[in-house]
């Protein structure tokens, strides 16, 4: 299996006809290499075909608050329109698609998901990764991993309060 499949055959379907696809393939994202698998259905369109479909994976990366090692399960979902190029009947080629940002079957007739899967995939990626929602982090002072045990550091006072205390002062004292 793979990210780029043959629509030939599809194409020379009637609007309407649909078959299904099991995808799987590596996309490159920031440099690094994801997998990615699922299942995809393909509609045969006026100008082409329609991918709708979920994939998912696995990335690997360091939870920033702890820095261990985590593997996040990524889920994507895929629905975009390829327009075809190539008219499948007459091997004619057909006027460009309107919109210049459209997705493209190539003139070999193959439909490549790599760059929708690779959008989706960044698309999907939190802001911050996190072993777990509820990860204490690494003390800011010594290092301690807090949540293998406490460490002896004083607690760290609340700036947020301190800056309202001193307000608090000044209107009394005024
Ligand atoms: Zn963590
Ligand atoms: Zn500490």
């Amino acid at each position: 299996m793979s990210l780029q499949f043959n629509v030939l055959t599809l194409l020379r379907e009637p609007i309407g006809s649909a078959n299904h696809h099991g995808v799987e393939g590596d996309v490159l994202v920031d440099g690094t290499r994801q997998h990615v698998s699922g299942e995809t259905t393909f509609l045969r369109t006026q100008d082409g075909v329609l991918v709708t479909g979920g994939l998912a994976g696995e990335r690997q990366d360091i939870c920033s608050r702890c820095l261990r090692d985590v593997s996040l399960p990524v889920e994507i979902e895929i629905g975009d329109e390829y327009v075809a190029t190539v008219d499948a009947q007459t091997d004619a080629k057909l006027a460009p698609p309107e919109e210049p940002e459209a997705l493209r079957i190539d003139e070999t007739q193959t439909l490549d998901l790599q760059e929708a899967v690779r959008q989706a995939w960044t698309a999907a990626l939190p802001l911050r990764s996190l072993c777990r929602q509820e990860c204490k982090g690494l003390c800011s002072r010594c290092g301690q991993d807090l949540n293998e045990s406490d460490c002896a550091c004083p607690p760290e006072a609340d700036d947020r309060w301190s800056g309202l205390q001193a307000l608090a002062k000044d209107m009394k004292g005024s």
